[in-house]
């Protein structure tokens, strides 16, 4: 009998050392921060099988390829989520390496992302996204116990009947009980200092909007969401074919640009590949 247990004994201590790291617990709990700070993280990347959409040609472009960011705001007073990636947490498979959905790929889950630096789900005040096509809603379900930020024709859109094909409603079905403000101003002021705005920049969907922060040592930075998605549609004036309301997304740009120009905002395009590879990433933050 000792014998057996003896010869079974690398085998219970190889079994108790790779159970171990599951029991670590997660990271401190993250405390208000006593300035406004923004982490970015990186929810992977979109192979876009198809560049006529934006009319643009691949000779025009630095790389037909676009990066995904998932965005938190910790402000002294809560905290936002802006935007979820394309791939939901649930995609990835256990032992780790990258998950996926339709042209997406990630490289981690975001709770994870998020767990490294103390934030669970249950921690976050807010949620909004630019918009609710499939590549910016995929972790949203995680945050159904937030406070969604959303104008009525976005959610309308929703969660009307046939949906969209740009979007992937099991992703944010969780979203439909969740306790939300509906936004009828074209700014809101989600902590009321005036340093994390909401803008309204409808076209590219019914309400999809573009989020402002003043940040004390960045300076003021507009969060773009598709309002382009190549740097080269800014620089070269072009409206992808594929906008719910074209004339709209002109305007928005004509008032933004205006915006930029008035407040010295930088404007950090999500979806721009090279930018988004310089930007500093979770656990580093902007302040
Ligand atoms: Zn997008």
């Amino acid at each position: 009998m000792t014998k057996y247990i003896s010869r079974l004994l690398p085998a219970i201590i190889l079994a108790i050392l790779t159970a171990a790291p599951l029991a670590i617990p997660q990271q401190r709990k993250a405390q208000p921060p006593k300035s406004v700070r923004l982490y970015v993280f990186d929810c992977g990347s979109l192979n876009i099988p198809d560049i006529t959409p934006y009319q643009l040609k691949k000779e025009e472009l630095a790389t037909t390829l676009m990066s995904v960011p998932c965005f938190l705001v910790a402000h002294p007073k809560g905290t936002l989520v802006w935007d979820t990636g394309a791939v939901p947490d649930s995609a990835f498979k256990p032992g780790g390496g990258p998950g996926t959905l339709r042209y997406a790929t990630a490289p981690k889950p975001l709770t994870a992302q998020l767990a490294e630096i103390g934030y669970a789900p249950a921690d976050i005040t807010y949620l909004a996204f630019s918009h609710f096509h499939w590549d910016h809603i995929g972790n949203a379900n995680a945050f159904a116990g937030s406070t969604w930020l959303v104008r009525k024709p976005e959610r309308d859109i929703m969660f009307t009947e046939p949906f969209s094909p740009r979007t992937e409603p099991a992703n944010y079905s969780a979203l439909k009980n969740s306790k939300t403000t509906l936004i009828a101003t074209d700014d809101h002021d989600v902590f009321g200092d005036g340093t994390v705005v909401l803008k309204a920049t409808p076209g590219h969907s019914p309400a999809h909007q573009v989020l402002f922060l003043k940040l004390s040592k960045t300076g003021p930075v507009v969060i773009s969401g598709d309002l382009y998605h190549y740097p080269e549609e800014r620089k070269l004036k072009r409206i992808p074919t594929t906008e719910f309301n074209a004339e709209q997304t002109v305007a928005s740009r004509a008032a933004l640009e205006a915006f930029l120009k008035k407040s010295g905002a930088q404007l950090w395009i999500q979806h721009d590949y090279k930018a988004n590879a310089k930007l500093k990433k979770s656990p580093q933050y902007y302040e």
